[in-house]
Parts: structure tokens; C-alpha cells; sequence
């Protein structure tokens, strides 16, 4: 505030110490006055539109862009002035905000960043990037195709035709059924399965993934009874084996993803349940989150059972998403046996959460390169990204540090990232990364300066500086990183 002001805040007037109501009204009319004659002070839309500035941006778009972004960037200011305390802006400051208004507005809401935070399954940011093949797929996809026609008999066909079997013939699954995501697979799933019914679930299970998905509000949502059995930390199978009634219709396993219980801890096996499920004449439906579709540790990555393991473990059901370990587009998938997916194939929700022609597309170009795992690991950018060494990631940080030495103070150092979508939460993933500072820049201004940028960058802030990790960055990417940084510096 300005010295010598009087105060004219309510909040401050009602808790000031000494602001006799005579001296509160006659600040009031002060401070119209001055709010007045400051907002007299803003030039007509006229004189602004006549600045060489705003000739040159009206010949690049049209005048009348212009003279929206001047009316838009006028209310704003008009706005800013009735609340106090800020001068009349000069007319080369209102130019440059109705520029800034006009480069915003071109740009597409949804665009590419660099993905620097070392978090490679990053829901945050579009979760899996695409395989090359994947991409190429959803673009043939994208008009006219066969979706839902036979092209060799030339009558209606089924939509998925090309993905069921794919899917089937890579988890070892009798069948196999595709929907939006998980969380609508494990929707569907309850719904049909165990509408009106009970389904049992670990209370060490009882989860939320994130974006409101609760176990127990979807099992309400389906229709069915939440019946929780065991401790936090330990559930036994006489803990299931106790809560079965002739209502019971599922038992739920639930992957933790994104928690980890540790210590004192007893898990029932998927064996254990299938054997007590099959016994009851009961379904065992398991959510694996992001399942992992070949055993990552045989390739030297870190240990996630596989699909095919859950349901050689006895799983009449799996489901698990599209787009996280699995490296896809996003999509919820679910594969078991015939007779326990065939009401969720019948229900009429199956029509809500079907998956669109593009995210099929590139569904299936994915699973096609699973047929091949050294072709997957080469091609999948997750799964790529998970196998990288030591040595790849410090020699991306060197190169990288070098085209930024005479931009910012860099240094290269030891990182750790992580898997990330739920998968392997306590898990770091060793890595090398390159910490940014800048004399002038706080860690957060330099954050939101690489974020604003085309592409934006998208690092992590830690000990007072900005983390750039090579984990998630492509060596293709590097070059292009550098300019980014050094354009949002200059
Ligand atoms: C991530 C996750 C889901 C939700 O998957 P979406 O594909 O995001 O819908 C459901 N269950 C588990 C265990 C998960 O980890």
C-alpha cells in the first residue's frame, strides 16, 4: 500500500487498531476519486488499435482480433484498477498484453511438453507416449475404416475383431473384451457380475487410484454390497472363506498400485482365492492396474506380475489399463474366461464405455509389437524408457549440460525417477539428470518460464534449483530441450 494511503480494505479497516469510522468514509472517497480518475486515464480502443504494434498484429490476424484482445485485455484492467492499488498501465504495456492474449489464443489447449520429471508413467502429462507404429495406426484409423464391418463377407462386423484375439493370444486368455479404461473395465466388471449382489475385498485393499476412483464407491456404483474382510495390514483366506453367503457373487482382488503396506503384512495369493472362488461357485475378478504384458525383470526392469501370471494364478478375470505399463493408448482391457466376460459383452453399460476407432487403432498396432517382446521393448517407449542404463542416461545429461553451460548454471548429477502410474511405487529407478539455476530466477520462476514455453518443459524443483531428468527424456529430444531452456532464459 501506498505510504500515507489510507487503508480501505474492510477486512484490514475491521481488524486495524485505530480506524475511527469518520477517517474510514472520508478514505472511501478518496480512494473512488483516485480509482476514477485512473481509470480516465485508459486510452479508447481507437488509439490502441493505432499503434504500429497493433497495425503490425492486425495485418497477421485481422483487425478485429485485435480489437477483441484490447477489449478483453481493457475489462481486465478495469477490473484490476477498481480494486486499488495498481496504477493506469502504460499504452506499450496494454499492447503487449493484448499480444500476449493473441499468441495464447493460437495455440492449441492441448499441446506436447518435454516430459523432464523422471516420472514416466506421468497421468499428468498423457501417461504412456505412443509407439511410432501406434501413432501411425490411430492416423490410417482416422476416416473411413473398417470398425465395425467384415470387409471379406461385406456384412456388419464386430468392433474389437482385431484386438480380442491379439489380446487373447498374448495373455494365453480365453476371452478378452475392451472398454475406455480401467476403471470403466472394473466398473463394467462389478456391474454385471455382481449387480444386487456382495463382493468381498481385502481391507488392505480397499484403494483409491486417484481422480476419485474409490474401490468402495465403485462397487456401490455397480449396484453391489461392499463386504470387507481382514485387517489394514493382514487378510488370510479364512478371512474370505468366513464372509461367503448365498449372496456373495465376487471376490475382488485389488492391485495397491500407488501404496505400499510394509512390515507386519499377509496377503492372501490369487491361488488361495481362486481355489475358495471356484469352490463357492464364485468369480474371481482381480484389478491389476497397469498390468504389465511380458515379466519386465526377466529384461533386467523391475518385477510386476504379468497378465498371463494372474491368470495362470487362477483369475477368471483381469483386468488392468491400456496406457501404463503396457504402453498404449489409453483403454481398459480385460481378458479371462468366456463365461464370466460374457454378461459384461451383453450389458447395456458395454455400449457407454466402448473404445473410440483411434484408440483401437493404436491398441492394436501396440499389442502387434508385444508378439515380438525384444521388438516391444525396442519399439514401446514405457517399456524402452524402464531398460535404460546408467551410462545412456549420464552421457544424455552430459550433452545436455554442455548446451546449456553458457545459459545457466548446470550441473550433472546422480537422479532417481520412478515408474510411475501406479506401478512400483516404492521403486526409484536410478537415473541422471541436470540441475538448472539461475542468478536472477528463483527455481519457480525458471519452472514456470520452461512450462509457458513452445514445447513446455516440464521439470521438478528440488533443493533450490530446477531437476531436468534424463529418465523421461529422448536422446531425439535433447537438442530441442537446450533451445527450449535457453529460449525461456534469454
Ligand atoms: C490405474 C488403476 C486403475 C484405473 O485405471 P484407468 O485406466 O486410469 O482407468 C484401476 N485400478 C488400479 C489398481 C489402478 O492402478
Amino acid at each position: 500500500m501506498d505510504e500515507g494511503q489510507p487503508q480501505v480494505s474492510g477486512r484490514e479497516a475491521a481488524f486495524g487498531d485505530a480506524s475511527p469510522e469518520r477517517d474510514d468514509a472520508m478514505s472511501g472517497e478518496l480512494m473512488a476519486d483516485r480509482v476514477a480518475s485512473r481509470l480516465r486515464a485508459l486510452p479508447q480502443i481507437q488509439r490502441l488499435l493505432e499503434q504500429p504494434e497493433a497495425v503490425r498484429l492486425a495485418r497477421a490476424s485481422s483487425r478485429a482480433a485485435v480489437a477483441a484482445a484490447f477489449r478483453t485485455v481493457l475489462d481486465r484492467v478495469r477490473a484490476e484498477l477498481r480494486l486499488g492499488d495498481v496504477e493506469t498501465p502504460t499504452v506499450a504495456d496494454l499492447v503487449d498484453r493484448a499480444e500476449a492474449l493473441i499468441t495464447a489464443d493460437r495455440l492449441p489447449g492441448l499441446r506436447r511438453v518435454i516430459n523432464a520429471t523422471g516420472v514416466i508413467i506421468h497421468t499428468n502429462l498423457g501417461r504412456a507416449p505412443l509407439a511410432a507404429e501406434a501413432v501411425a495406426a490411430a492416423g490410417a484409423a482416422h476416416g473411413y475404416c473398417n470398425l465395425e464391418f467384415d470387409l471379406e463377407s461385406g456384412v456388419r462386423g464386430a468392433r474389437a475383431q482385431a484386438v480380442e484375439p491379439l489380446l487373447c493370444e498374448l495373455t494365453g486368455a480365453q476371452a478378452a473384451l475392451v472398454v475406455n479404461n480401467a476403471a470403466a473395465a472394473v466398473l463394467l466388471g462389478l456391474t454385471a457380475l455382481a449387480g444386487g449382489g456382495e463382493v468381498i475385498v481385502s481391507r488392505g485393499e480397499l484403494v483409491e487410484i486417484g481422480g476419485g476412483f474409490r474401490i468402495p464407491d465403485v462397487i456401490a456404483q455397480g449396484g453391489a454390497r461392499l463386504v470387507e474382510v481382514g485387517t489394514t495390514n493382514k487378510t488370510r483366506i479364512e478371512d474370505y472363506a468366513a464372509a461367503v453367503t448365498p449372496q456373495t457373487r465376487v471376490l475382488l482382488k485389488v492391485h495397491q498400485s500407488n501404496y505400499r503396506i510394509i512390515g507386519f503384512t499377509e496377503e492372501t495369493s490369487l491361488a488361495e482365492l481362486a481355489e475358495l472362488a471356484h469352490a463357492r461357485g464364485l468369480i474371481l475378478m482381480h484389478d491389476l492396474g497397469g498390468g504389465a504384458l511380458i515379466d519386465l525383470q526377466a529384461e533386467g526392469r523391475p518385477h510386476e506380475p504379468t497378465v498371463s501370471q494372474c491368470l495362470r494364478g487362477g483369475a477368471d478375470i483381469v483386468a488392468f489399463s491400456g496406457d501404463k505399463l503396457m504402453g498404449g493408448p489409453q483403454a481398459g482391457l480385460l481378458v479371462g474366461a468366456e463365461t464370466a466376460l460374457s454378461p459384461l459383452r451383453r450389458h447395456p453399460l458395454m455400449r457407454a464405455l466402448r473404445l473410440d476407432k483411434m484408440s483401437l487403432a493404436a491398441l492394436e498396432a501396440t499389442l502387434r509389437l508385444y508378439r515380438d517382446p525384444e521388438t516391444a521393448i525396442r519399439r514401446i517407449p514405457t517399456l524402452r524408457m524402464l531398460g535404460q542404463g546408467a551410462s545412456a542416461l549420464q552421457a544424455r545429461a552430459r550433452r545436455l549440460a554442455q548446451l546449456l553451460e553458457a545459459t545457466a548454471d548446470v550441473d550433472v548429477e546422480a537422479s532417481q525417477g520412478y515408474a510411475g502410474g501406479g506401478a512400483l511405487p516404492e521403486q526409484r529407478l536410478a537415473s541422471w539428470a541436470v540441475a538448472l539455476s539461475h542468478p536472477e530466477l528463483s527455481p519457480d520462476a525458471l519452472a514456470a518460464q520452461l512450462r509457458a514455453g513452445r514445447p513446455g518443459v516440464v521439470g521438478r524443483v528440488n533443493g533450490g534449483r530446477l531437476i531436468l531428468d534424463m529418465l523421461t527424456v529422448a536422446d531425439e529430444e535433447v537438442i530441442e530441450l537446450a533451445a527450449a531452456v535457453r529460449a525461456a532464459l534469454i
